[in-house]
């Protein structure tokens, strides 16, 4: 493969706004959808070259669904729109003073930028838990969690050790959000319809799924209602949920609980928290608690150009005090009427240049030359000066 020294962004001189939109999941995706690339050149940069269903990334890691069932390449999606421009990069920097997008592969003139890059697992600074845990963000993720729970059960069937067996068979996941919920109640499901047919000599009474959360309920940005009746649903399915549960540390073989409690694990999966994929260049007010703060039209507070969608931008209003939730159904809104918002200045850019040219074949043809204008009173200079 060439190195990243060898290549060029190749994208084509325009006359037409660039709008650069940076991460193609459901809020940059959305965007695109509703630019004119008639009125606009459209550019995508994202790291990935394609884009994903999210809300089904748990059956990925639980062995229900192939990665290819929950993805789109990006070019196929936007395949109808002639001045749309995809590229598989990683973009690090937003040089604002020089108005460029900074890569590894080369740097580009935006006239407006949409960043839609999403968001991380935040470990809070956690290196031990970073490292050993499995986050659920990305469908390498996914796969490396497949991976670890079906190479589990193999090594369990071949143990003599009961220590070892029981950090095996135990599977903790932290955080009882949607995706913590989702892929404990996964596992469980794995373990009564799959695992007991392809294991029938491993004792599975000994596999343990816990879901830890620090908050009273599950699903706590949920009602009431739907947080209880997911702690039903798991129980019966045998998942130990503890609710107001801290973790302490994990060591790769240990979960050390605040309460002193400890879970012999191998298998930890960290979904109790979230920060945004931030880019270098930003100004420090644009941003707050790894959000960039938005206007009711998605642009960053204080910034003439550069605007913001979905899990990485903070818009408050009066309902949401706090902000939209980072979920799919903000991202994909928030992305339409960027699109549509940005198509305004694409047809005002546009109009202004037909203006331009009409008036000079209007004039050109009546020789009704608009020159007639004193701009700057000229002042003869006295003859002596
Ligand atoms: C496992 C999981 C389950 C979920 N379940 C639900 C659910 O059931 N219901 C719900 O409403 N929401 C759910 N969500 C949340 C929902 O998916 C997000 O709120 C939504 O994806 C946010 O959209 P986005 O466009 O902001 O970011 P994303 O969809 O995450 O897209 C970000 C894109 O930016 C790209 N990117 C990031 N950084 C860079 C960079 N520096 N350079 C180039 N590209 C970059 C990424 O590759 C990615 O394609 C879930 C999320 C996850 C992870």
């Amino acid at each position: 493969m060439d190195s990243v020294t060898q290549l060029q962004l190749n994208i084509p001189d325009t006359t037409k706004p660039r709008v650069v939109v940076i991460g193609g999941g459901f809020g940059g995706a959305n965007a695109i959808k509703y630019l004119n690339d008639q009125l606009i050149q459209i550019i995508l940069f994202d790291k990935s070259n394609y884009n994903s269903f999210w809300p089904l990334l748990y059956q990925v890691a639980t062995a229900g669904l192939q990665p290819d069932s929950i993805a789109t390449p990006l070019r196929r999606e936007f395949s109808n729109k002639k001045d749309f421009h995809f590229r598989a990069l990683e973009v690090r920097q937003i040089d604002i003073d020089n108005k460029h997008i900074i890569t590894d592969v080369g740097s580009l003139r935006y006239d407006y930028v949409v960043i839609a890059t999403g968001s991380k697992s935040n470990f809070f600074g956690n290196e031990l838990i970073q490292k050993y845990s499995f986050g659920l963000k990305s469908i390498p993720d996914a796969l490396n969690f497949r991976s670890q729970l079906m190479q589990a059960f193999e090594r369990a069937d071949m143990t003599q050790d009961p220590v070892e067996r029981r950090r095996l068979l135990n599977f903790v996941i932290v955080g009882g959000g949607p995706t913590g919920v989702e892929t404990s109640g996964a596992i469980a499901e794995l373990r009564k319809h799959v695992l007991c047919k392809d294991y029938p000599h491993l004792d599975l009474s000994q596999m343990k799924i816990y879901l830890l959360e620090g908050n009273e309920r599950v699903l706590a940005t949920m009602s009431v209602h739907a947080g209880t009746k997911a702690k039903e649903y798991l129980e019966k399915l045998g998942v130990i949920v503890k609710t107001s549960t801290y973790v302490d540390k994990y060591d790769g073989t240990t979960v050390h609980l605040k309460s002193g409690e400890q879970i012999e694990s191998y298998c930890v999966v960290w979904s109790a928290g979230v920060t945004g994929n931030m880019l270098e260049g930003m100004k420090a007010e644009w941003i707050e608690r790894g959000h960039y703060l938005v206007d009711a039209n998605c642009r960053i507070i204080g910034s003439a150009d550069i605007y913001a969608i979905g899990d990485i931008a903070t818009q408050k209003s009066e309902k949401w005090p706090t902000g939209l939730p980072g979920q799919a159904q903000p991202a994909i809104q928030m992305g339409k009427f960027v699109g549509k918002y940005l198509n305004a200045v694409g047809l005002m850019s546009f109009r202004s240049k037909l203006l331009v040219f009409t008036n000079w074949i209007w004039n050109y043809f009546t020789y009704d030359k608009g020159n007639r204008l004193i701009i700057r009173p000229f002042v003869r200079p006295e003859e002596n000066d």
